[in-house]
């Protein structure tokens, strides 16, 4: 064993498709890893392909009120199996230019001897292995482990076409010890246990400072969720719904505000709110209570179930800016993949969003569009009733995704072989809805 700790690269890697905007989007697992190497003693450094803050870029990136912003983006040819869609494709993150004269400087002034890359959509998975091979390029002869969401998902895919010398599956945190043993020969004698309950306290916060600038910072309470839905990989991905305490997440968004000046935190979790009277209402009642001014967003949705008087008005006075409901469809006779809302509850959560301060244009309700079998006239009558409800409708755009139960019907529905190439999997293209034209009749919904 080598009592010489290593130097590590984590890589953030381009996103390849049809849209892509940072919506308060980090490498949280990546960044995360790169905390607990730290902490061991082990040299990290961050390269962030999708960085809208690189110092070659002089186009001044937008930075909205809230954080978000476009990626610098560039037109790049169709991939093969979709040529003939009439939509633009681009390459969204920093010019792969840039990422050569990053890795050059690095190799430059020090020895890398282990590379991880993080992965997220299934469906980005070129912008994945177009990174590795700029990596490649450079650090011919150093191990490349590829680790998140696309690796776990479409492991087979990843290991035969990502480039990757390793490929991870599940928490990156299981192996790490003994992919860092194996590849550097340092022990940095982490150990973590995925089922335990306090695992998430005792890491350290994501390493959000090796960004060149902190614009938000999202904020992780749990892990896993304890619904089940179809669509969803929530449970394959993390199958234990585990929380952090109330006093952690607290912890950290003082860590971040004050050490850091970061005013915009987003919300990732699903589950934030469920049990609300045990977790959430300790966390807002100790934000209320501080000296700190925040914004909070929840840009994947919240349960409606759990917008209760009290939590709507804990939401408003503790900085919530933009509340997401997850609604599916508001055809509540025939609610098929999700049963976690009903009718009377979804009208409930509204009303006491409205009556706690929300603004009409603060609180949106996603609704699910392109299911396998699903009508687009269901998404245009849902898409009204809410708008009727006085919210804003968002269509949230199905992707079909392996190890769901909905995934064998989205197979047999979608008119692209999704085995073959994730890039079928895109959203964007509609894969399981068989009727004509299903961009130009969503953007005609959208137009209501
Ligand atoms: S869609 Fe949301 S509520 Fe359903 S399983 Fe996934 S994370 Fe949980």
């Amino acid at each position: 064993m080598s009592s010489k700790p290593p130097n590590i690269l984590c890589v953030n890697p381009f996103i390849h498709d049809f849209a892509a905007f940072d919506f308060w989007a980090k490498p949280l697992g990546l960044l995360q890893i790169a905390a607990v190497l730290r902490k061991h003693g082990i040299n990290v450094t961050f390269i962030d392909c999708l960085d809208r803050f690189h110092p070659k870029e002089k186009n001044k990136q937008k930075i909205f009120w809230d954080g978000r912003g476009p990626y610098r983006k560039k037109i790049i040819g169709l991939p093969k199996g979709i040529e003939n869609i009439h939509q633009r494709y681009s390459r969204y993150g920093i010019e792969p230019d840039w990422l050569r004269g990053d890795l050059e400087k690095l190799k430059a002034l020090k020895k890398v001897d282990l590379i991880f890359v993080t992965s997220l959509m299934t469906y980005w998975a070129a912008g994945v292995k177009e990174t590795i091979s700029i990596i490649k390029q450079i650090f011919p002869y150093v191990p490349v482990v590829l680790g998140g969401i696309y690796a776990t998902l479409c492991s087979e895919h990843a290991q035969k076409h990502s480039m990757a010398d390793f490929v991870v599956t599940g928490s990156g945190f299981k192996n790490l010890n003994t992919i860092i043993k194996d590849y550097t020969r340092f022990d940095m004698g982490f150990e973590y246990d995925i089922d335990d309950r306090d695992s998430l306290d005792d890491l350290p916060y994501p390493a959000f400072d090796l960004q060149n600038k902190i614009a938000h910072v999202p904020i992780l309470t749990s892990i896993g969720c304890p619904f089940d839905c179809d669509y969803c990989a929530s449970s394959y991905l993390s199958p234990q719904f585990i929380r952090r305490s109330p006093e952690s997440v607290f912890n950290e968004i003082e860590h971040w505000y004050y050490k850091h000046k970061v005013k915009n935190f987003a919300f990732y979790d699903d589950a934030l709110l469920i049990n609300g009277e045990n977790y959430a209402h300790s966390l807002f009642e100790k934000i209320i209570d501080s000296n700190m001014e925040p914004w909070f967003h929840t840009p994947n949705a919240v349960h409606v179930k759990e917008i209760t008087k009290k939590t709507s008005e804990l939401l408003f006075k503790s900085g919530f800016k933009s509340i997401r409901l997850g609604l599916e469809t508001i055809d509540f006779k025939d609610r098929q993949f999700d049963k976690k809302v009903k009718e009377k509850e979804f009208y409930a959560a509204v009303t006491n969003l409205k009556n706690a301060g929300f603004k009409a244009s603060q609180v949106g309700a996603y609704l699910l569009c392109g299911l396998p079998g699903q009508s687009l006239d269901n998404v245009k009558n849902s898409f009204l009733k809410v708008k009727k409800n006085g919210i804003q409708p968002t269509l949230a755009y199905y992707t079909p995704i392996p190890h769901t139960k909905m995934w064998e019907k989205a197979k047999k529905y979608s008119k692209y072989d999704l085995e073959a190439n994730p890039v079928f999997t895109n959203n964007n293209l509609f894969p399981c809805v068989s009727e004509k034209n299903p961009t130009k009749q969503i953007a005609k919904i959208k137009n209501l």
